[in-house]
């Protein structure tokens, strides 16, 4: 490994919105530049127009953005190697292509389209379904190994459409030491010659890819393992401009949680969990749910994706992002693929949920309710109800009978309990909290069990009329609590509709 200052890239196509895999990639990648002082930087990598969708880099960035995945050079923030948009690079990349073809490195092809197609069908119909522009192949088609140097010359002067494409060399092993899955090796008979650069004028993936990760001075590359069959390739490449070639590490796959193939885009609305950051709306209207308006924070967000194919050691899994720069290691990601788990996310959001304070959670609440409550008022909901909720949207939920007066009250979550006395028994509890001036949780529970060891009832025989009767509901928080928050006159208000419903 060379000792030059760590740099790394997250280096997505804007063809789409992100994947969680893609911000996982983002977030290891992030990771672990902080834990080797290392720069992390954001590239897009755009040079394939046809499959280029509006609005995909803003959410990419907005997203990272989110999850507090932040980089110190890219799009919209600058730094030394810029652009960091392939597109805005374009005129960089020709004199590499014509670099490697001076240098017997790659070659000119003119085979059109319908040509290709052709080759390609006649193949099928001779049992060889898998037709390659290959070291073998490339000697029966139209390009500048078997044209003669003039009439090359004479179509690239006629502007006659052509790519370029690698000239691969032929049974050459690649070894390559990846650092999650130990050594690869490929022979050069099973990959073909790549096209490097389009007839539009354009790199290919290939191409920019390499040129920008030596010009940027990338010194790891770590990416999804869908890339590690280009890898081979990408080292012939290096190789063939003389440059060092930076480290590989190849990320595990995200699996669904049956562990059965890979996380896709539609799994997500299917299985009923997020697959997105953030909400996505495609051209067509459909809508792919994010994490973010779900309702979970970024922290809980983060915290799971780096769970997924990477794990401390130890048995701690509540990681803040300062904690996880300090412990993530590349030799602790997986190899195997990460099945992702949508009950254990949840778990993560209601952790943080827990951890978060009072005060904050009660703006939370406050937006996305427009209570009328102070905030010291919602503070209080939020205390009483926070154990029972994952999202800030379920305090309101949980407890709607704080923050509003319960209008219809539903006699089936009761009835089991409601005895022939129970409203005289209400009505006479009623009267001991008319009395009291005291309206506080301590005083009233001690009230409460005065009352009902006079009548020699248990609490499970009497509380849970009370709890009816003030909150609608058959469970919930501590019920003295609950009686201080809404104060006297509400009490006494409710009781009195409670049971008017009980009957
Ligand atoms: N643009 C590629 C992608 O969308 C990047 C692959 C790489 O990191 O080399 O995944």
């Amino acid at each position: 490994m060379s000792e030059s200052k760590v740099r790394v890239r997250f280096a997505p196509s804007p063809t789409g919105p992100l994947h969680m895999g893609g911000v996982r990639t983002a977030l290891y990648n992030y990771l672990f530049a902080k834990k080797n002082n290392g720069t992390f930087l954001i590239r897009i990598e755009d040079t394939d127009q046809t499959r280029f969708v509006p609005g995909a880099q803003e959410y990419i960035m907005e997203a990272l953005t989110w999850c507090g995945i932040l980089p110190t050079e890219g799009p919209g923030i600058g730094g030394e190697y810029g652009p960091y948009v392939q597109s805005e690079r374009k005129p960089m990349y020709r004199p590499y292509a014509e670099e490697l073809v001076e240098n017997d490195k790659a070659y000119y092809a003119f085979d059109t389209a319908e040509e290709l197609d052709a080759v390609r069908e006649a193949a099928k119909q001779m049992g060889m379904p898998n037709w390659q522009y290959n070291t073998v192949t490339r000697m029966s088609m139209k390009n500048s190994l078997t044209l003669p140097a003039d009439e090359v010359k004479r179509k690239i002067e006629n502007g006659d459409p052509y790519v370029i494409r690698m000239k691969m060399p032929r049974n050459q092993d690649v070894r390559f030491e990846d650092m999650i899955r130990g050594w690869v090796s490929v022979n050069t008979n099973n990959l073909d010659d790549k096209v490097l650069f389009k007839s539009d004028g354009m790199p290919t993936y290939h191409l920019a890819n390499i040129v920008d990760d030596h010009l940027m001075k990338i010194t790891h590359v770590i990416r999804g393992e869908e890339w590690l069959p280009s890898a081979p390739m990408h080292i012939l490449l290096y190789e063939a401009f003389g440059w060092d070639v930076p480290n590989f590490a190849h990320l595990p796959l995200l699996l669904r949680p049956d562990g059965n193939g890979k996380l896709s885009k539609r799994d997500g609305d299917r299985l009923g969990f997020p697959v997105f950051p953030l909400d996505w709306y495609t051209a067509e209207g459909e809508k792919y749910t994010g994490y973010r308006e779900e309702g979970y924070f970024p922290e809980a967000f983060v915290n799971m994706l780096a769970f997924l194919g990477w794990n401390p050691g130890t048995n701690q899994e509540l990681f803040s992002m300062k904690e996880l720069e300090e412990a993530f290691t590349i030799e602790r990601v997986g190899k195997a693929g990460a099945k992702f788990d949508a009950d254990k996310t949840k778990w993560y959001q209601q952790q943080y949920l827990r951890h978060t304070s009072d005060e904050e959670l009660a703006k939370e609440l406050k937006n996305i309710t427009n209570s009328h409550l102070s905030l010291e008022k919602l503070e209080t909901v939020c205390h009483l109800v926070k154990d029972r909720a994952t999202f800030v949207k379920d305090i309101a939920v949980e407890g709607s009978y704080l923050l509003y007066t319960p209008e219809e009250y539903d006699f089936n979550i009761i009835s089991k309990k409601w005895k022939e006395d129970a409203p005289q028994l209400m009505t006479e509890w009623k009267a001991v909290l008319e009395n009291e001036t005291d309206f506080t949780a301590a005083h009233l529970e001690a009230k409460f069990k005065e009352f009902i060891t006079e009548k020699s009832l248990g609490i499970g025989q009497v509380l849970p009329l009370y709890r009816y009767l003030i909150t609608g509901a058959a469970a919930g928080p501590n019920m003295f609590e609950i009686s201080e928050f809404l104060g006297k006159e509400e009490c006494l208000n409710r009781i009195d509709s409670g049971l008017k419903s009980a009957h």
